[in-house]
């Protein structure tokens, strides 16, 4: 077995073509416990936690994009400043396990896994994110809708690494919110994303761990669309919000497992997409 501790993003790569089959490693958060388990078998390792290139951030010059490196941690999406510029990103880092599962996991590793109950995805999802791919040879950008195919399945090709994802930074309410058996330390039973694009006019709106992928409500996200105007401010009323998370959570095709049953994760859904709609809708607004 080799072990590459990559300290440049060139010696990854190179490491991944001269180890064809290595395993990647960031945070391991998620990999070690699948050693742990023996549900995988390590040969070969490149680790990239001293691979600083991925744990920067920028944001482009007309500020209307954000590019977060792959392996930068949960510990710090949820902290000023980057919670300002993306706070559905920071309200899901913050329900990541514990804070020693933050400073580590990454949304390298995520995406990495690509479990539909991976709490970054939805919000990559409700934004439209940019998954930048790079190997030896070249790089290639997919849209966060062609890189997740199914459960713990992505597009990622076994020579690639994920270097980051480009998010926009937009302008109104973002909301992520999640359900599981417990309020803390728990893999999500049922989690949606809602981002109101106020200047754009549209809200879109994510649901994770309620099918073998991330899902986006796209016929919902139209239907409300054709119900009010979306550019600021939203009136959006209480029957609107309730029509609008059981149209949501009609998209959504959930099982049974050992988290939670089907019925009780479509319910979930309808509620946190109705109660994350009202809370756009009170965003910005001072009260009466
Ligand atoms: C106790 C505990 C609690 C947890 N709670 C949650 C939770 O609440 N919500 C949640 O979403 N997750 C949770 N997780 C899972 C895990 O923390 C996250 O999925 C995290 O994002 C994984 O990141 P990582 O950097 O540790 O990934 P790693 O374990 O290092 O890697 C995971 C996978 O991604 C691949 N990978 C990593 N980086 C890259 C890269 N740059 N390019 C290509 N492939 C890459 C690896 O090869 C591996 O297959 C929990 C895990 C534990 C152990």
């Amino acid at each position: 077995m080799t072990v590459v501790n990559a300290t440049s993003l060139q010696q990854a790569l190179e490491a991944l073509h001269d180890h064809p089959g290595a395993r990647l490693v960031q945070g391991g958060t998620d990999l070690m416990v699948e050693v742990n388990f023996n549900r995988t078998t390590l040969h070969d390792v490149v680790a990239l936690r001293r691979v600083n290139e991925l744990k920067r951030w920028h944001i482009a010059e007309d500020s209307q994009t954000i590019r977060l490196g792959a392996g930068i941690p949960y510990a710090e999406m949820e902290r000023s400043p980057l919670c300002h510029h993306l706070p559905a990103l920071a309200q899901a880092a913050r329900t990541v396990g514990s804070p020693q599962i933050r400073a580590a996991g990454s949304l390298g590793g995520n995406l990495g896994t690509c479990s539909p109950a991976g709490d970054g995805l939805p919000v990559l999802s409700a934004l439209d994110a940019t998954v930048h791919l790079q190997s030896l040879d070249a790089s290639r950008d997919l849209s966060i809708h062609e890189f997740m195919l199914g459960v713990k399945k992505n597009a990622r090709q076994p020579n690639e690494v994920i270097v980051a994802v480009t998010l926009p930074v937009l302008n109104g309410f973002q909301g992520y919110a999640k359900v599981g058996t417990r309020n803390a330390m728990v893999i999500s039973a049922a989690s949606v994303c809602v981002v109101h694009d106020a200047l754009g006019g549209t809200i879109r709106v994510a649901l994770g761990a309620v099918a073998p992928t991330v899902v986006r409500t796209r016929e919902a996200e139209a239907w409300l669309a054709s119900q009010t105007n979306l550019a600021a401010p939203l009136t959006v009323t209480p029957e609107l919000a309730r029509e609008f998370g059981r149209r949501a959570a009609a998209e959504c095709s959930p099982i049974d497992d050992h988290r939670s049953t089907a019925s009780y994760r479509r319910h979930a859904i309808a509620v946190l997409v109705e109660r994350l709609l009202l809370r756009a809708n009170d965003h910005g607004k001072s009260p009466r």
